[in-house]
């Protein structure tokens, strides 16, 4: 058994790092925590130009084929990818709805005119959000209730969307609405593209408690939209939403990973500062949690294999769950390091100890955002105990 990356994987990960070396962006270099990135600003110019600069490259989505931003690469060669880009903590856009979610579905399911869209929404010339979560559809997409009723060549689109990332700067919608009220839940839905600046749509950015505001409530009112703009067939959007969400679930562990690696560093550096490193209390936490990031990371590898041979990878429910969950418990006890502290952000400040971007508490909070987003925690573990432990359904 050989447990080493091949001469060519060698090759085309020194080619990546030159490529980093010659044209990272210095902005994208002092990202150093999540919400840091934007400044406030939905999607700064640097990140704009730095994604598209990827996409010219063939560095964007490298699996894919050159006209879609990628070289055409390997499935280990994008796990040497995305190892590179987590572990000097390099983003590659911040608006992932495009190309994470959107473009690979467009591809999957849409008509060619649809697929004709992907490149400008990997390449982020096209923001795009994503509508499924309602007041009373989250973990239960299926009872969404946004209704479209066709007219002629339009369909009427009238409803409420909310926490849809992006929807302030975005310029078009992957828009879940029912179509068929009396079918059972699953089977009235469909996929609209929706174009945001159609008369009728209200977007209220919703500001979370870090300050910045990413997502926001949508409203529809009599919004008209083409019937050439349905994706897939008519009451067939629920195999779509499975598609959506298994494309943004497959790369998400391994910066999931990294990141949790580089907190507990953090966390190492944070002890000395305040004076904790010789509690025996924090040694163990923070001992504890190095084994679980490195647990993770072996799992994670586990998962990939599998993957990568072509089988499901059930594993990735749980280390989304689980990657989450330990973020969250690392912010925290970050928090309780820095004791009274840990609360303030202003730069400069002397209460700061030094910490004075405020990564710790900014950090904190997004942590728990990280459990909800994308499928939350339980309903992870509710996967994790069908469809992995084959326990019957609660
Ligand atoms: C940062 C962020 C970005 C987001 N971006 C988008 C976006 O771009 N587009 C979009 O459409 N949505 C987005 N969402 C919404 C996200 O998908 C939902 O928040 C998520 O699906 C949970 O739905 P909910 O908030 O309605 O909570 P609910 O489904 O109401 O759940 C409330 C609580 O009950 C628990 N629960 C629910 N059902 C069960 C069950 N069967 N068993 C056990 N526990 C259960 C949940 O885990 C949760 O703790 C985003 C969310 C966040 C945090």
């Amino acid at each position: 058994m050989k447990l080493d990356w091949s001469e060519t994987d060698e090759r085309f990960r020194g080619e990546l790092l030159a490529f980093l070396e010659a044209k990272t962006p210095p902005e994208a270099t002092r990202v150093d925590f999540p919400g840091n990135a934007s400044g406030g600003d939905a999607i700064p110019a640097w990140l704009r130009a730095w994604q598209a600069t990827l996409f010219d490259h063939g560095w964007m989505i490298p699996g894919y084929p050159p006209e879609l931003g990628g070289r055409n690469c390997t499935p280990t060669q994008t796990m040497i990818y995305l190892e590179e880009f987590a572990r000097r903590r390099i983003p590659r856009a911040t608006h992932f709805p495009g190309y994470a979610i959107v473009a690979p579905s467009l591809l999957e399911f849409g008509n060619e005119q649809q697929r004709s869209l992907a490149p400008a929404a990997i390449r982020g010339d096209t923001v795009w959000c994503v509508g499924m979560s309602e007041p009373n559809a989250g973990s239960d997409l299926a009872s969404l209730r946004t209704r479209a009723v066709r007219d002629g060549d339009v369909f009427v689109v009238n409803g409420q969307k909310v926490w849809t990332s992006y929807a302030m700067v975005a310029q078009q919608c992957f828009c879940y609405v029912r179509t068929d009220p009396d079918a059972p839940k699953h089977k009235g839905i469909s996929l609209l593209i929706i174009d945001m600046d159609t008369p009728g749509i209200e977007v209220r950015p919703l500001t979370h408690i870090t300050g910045h505001a990413d997502f926001a409530e949508v409203f529809f009112t009599d919004v008209k939209v083409p019937v050439a703009n349905l994706v897939g067939e008519l009451n067939g959007g629920w195999a779509l939403t499975q598609g959506s969400l298994a494309h943004e679930r497959a790369g998400l562990w391994v910066d999931g990973v990294a990141r949790l690696e580089q907190t507990v560093r953090d966390l190492v550096d944070l002890a000395k500062l305040v004076g904790r490193h010789d509690d025996s209390g924090v040694r163990r936490a923070i001992a504890s949690m190095f084994e679980q990031a490195s647990s993770l990371r072996s799992l994670g590898y586990k998962g990939f294999a599998s993957y990568a041979q072509g089988s499901s990878a059930p594993e990735h429910s749980y280390m989304k769950m689980a990657s989450s969950e330990a973020g969250k418990a690392a912010f925290e006890l970050g928090m309780e390091l820095l004791g009274p502290f840990g609360a303030a952000t202003g730069a400069g400040s002397p209460t700061t100890l030094g910490d004075d971007t405020g990564r710790w508490v900014t950090s904190f909070y997004v942590s728990f955002a990280n459990t909800i987003a994308g499928g939350s925690s339980e309903i992870q573990r509710n996967i994790i105990a069908q469809r992995v432990l084959g326990l019957p359904r609660a």
